[in-house]
């Protein structure tokens, strides 16, 4: 039924923009119109329902974490937003439980990468002492920014 009031009305609006001069906006103006006076006299779905912004859809892909971000890195442990579990490092685990990337984790809550890193923070900082005391600070981690 809607798309039988949606010719109708691009019928009328095409036979007055024809007769009168209209600009885009008047034009728009009066398909709205048209359609909903066609939609109301036949009791029909509004215009509001029959053209979705489309919006809303896309926005929840990103999945509402049900921890607090800032309890998530921690000094002995990180905790899995998708099942609540904690230890020590994520990537092995969302891969084999979860079956997911780091990528689509992060994508999935729309989290930052370098504010929720997948570890827990002593052990990172376990690792960059290592990479330290063994001179990789020195030679193949040098930031890029530094260097230009
Ligand atoms: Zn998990």
């Amino acid at each position: 039924m809607a798309t039988e009031v949606l010719k109708l009305t691009a019928q009328i609006v095409i036979s007055h923009a024809s007769m009168s001069e209209l600009t885009p906006k008047e034009l728009v103006e009066e398909i709205k119109d048209i359609y909903n006076l066609l939609s109301s006299l036949e009791g029909e779905i509004t215009m509001a329902e029959a053209v979705p912004m489309g919006k809303g859809k896309e926005a929840a892909v990103v999945k509402k974490p049900s921890i607090p971000l800032d309890e998530i890195v921690k000094e002995k442990y990180v905790v899995c937003l998708e099942c609540g579990k904690k230890m020590r490092t994520l990537k092995a685990h969302l891969r084999k439980a979860h079956k997911l990337v780091p990528a689509e984790y992060y994508r999935q809550y729309g989290l930052d990468p370098k504010k929720f890193p997948l570890v827990c923070k002593e052990y990172s900082e376990q690792r960059r002492k290592l990479a330290k005391e063994k001179g990789l600070g020195e030679r193949g981690f040098r930031r890029k920014a530094k260097t230009t």
